[in-house]
């Protein structure tokens, strides 16, 4: 990310959320981008991962400027090399675990026995093979998250983004589904931004990053 600028424009007053922002990060890497609440740690997440456009600034992802492209090939971008995990899991309810994996593997492109394998790989790297075929609402709340984070990685993608993603856990499902999120990240090597704002799980990754009056510190 380069020279990002992002300004919100709702009422009488624009908000400038990000003015200056840059990040690089390489595969392997698992970077903390920490703030408070409501210093743009989203607003910089979904500018990464685009869903959003900046305002000034450059994305690079992979090598490829994304700001230069069109909405497909964006779309395309997002779907095989960028994998989100938000604080809720957002799985599909009437979806068993190996579904919910095996989904974003189909749409793209991948023949159902490849995603199946690949889902079953992810789910015993969770610890999770025995809980294939339940569906969401037999699963614990940790449970539900790994397979949330199961499903980010299942394409294989370059980069992992993650939005506070056990903040809504109590905190000892937190601190082991936090331990298991970094494992299996470094195993898959993937480049991964991990919004928190707390700092004790900060320092467990390689690099903390900082949201400071819009720029990154
Ligand atoms: P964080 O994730 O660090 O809590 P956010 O990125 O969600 O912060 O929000 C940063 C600031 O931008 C907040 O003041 C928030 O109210 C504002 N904001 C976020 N999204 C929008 C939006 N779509 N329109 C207007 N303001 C927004
Ligand atoms: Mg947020």
């Amino acid at each position: 990310m380069q020279n990002i600028r992002r300004i919100y424009k709702t009422g009488p007053e624009a908000l400038t959320v990000l003015d200056g922002a840059a990040l690089s990060i390489q595969r392997g890497e698992i970077v903390a981008l920490v703030a408070p609440s409501g210093a743009g740690k989203s607003t910089l997440l979904h500018l990464a991962g685009l869903l959003e456009k900046p305002d000034a600034g450059t994305v690079i992802i992979d090598g490829e400027d994304a700001g230069a492209l069109p909405d497909s090939a964006r779309t395309d971008i997002r779907l095989r090399k960028i994998g989100f995990v938000y604080q809720f899991h957002h799985l599909l309810p009437e979806f068993t675990a190996l579904e919910n994996i095996a989904l974003p593997q189909m749409i793209a492109g991948r023949v159902e026995a490849q995603a199946d394998r690949r889902s079953m790989e992810l789910l015993e790297k969770f610890g999770l093979t025995a809980r294939a075929g339940h569906l969401p609402g037999k699963l614990s709340g940790g449970e539900k998250q790994r397979v949330a984070i199961a499903r980010a990685l299942a394409n294989n993608p370059a980069l992992l983004l993650a939005d506070e993603p056990t903040g809504n856990l109590d905190v000892a499902t937190a601190n082991t589904v936090f331990a298991e999120l970094l494992r299996v990240v470094k195993s898959e090597n993937v480049a991964a931004i991990i919004a928190t704002h707390n700092p004790d799980l900060a320092l467990r990754m390689d690099r903390q990053i900082r949201l400071q009056d819009g720029r990154l510190v």
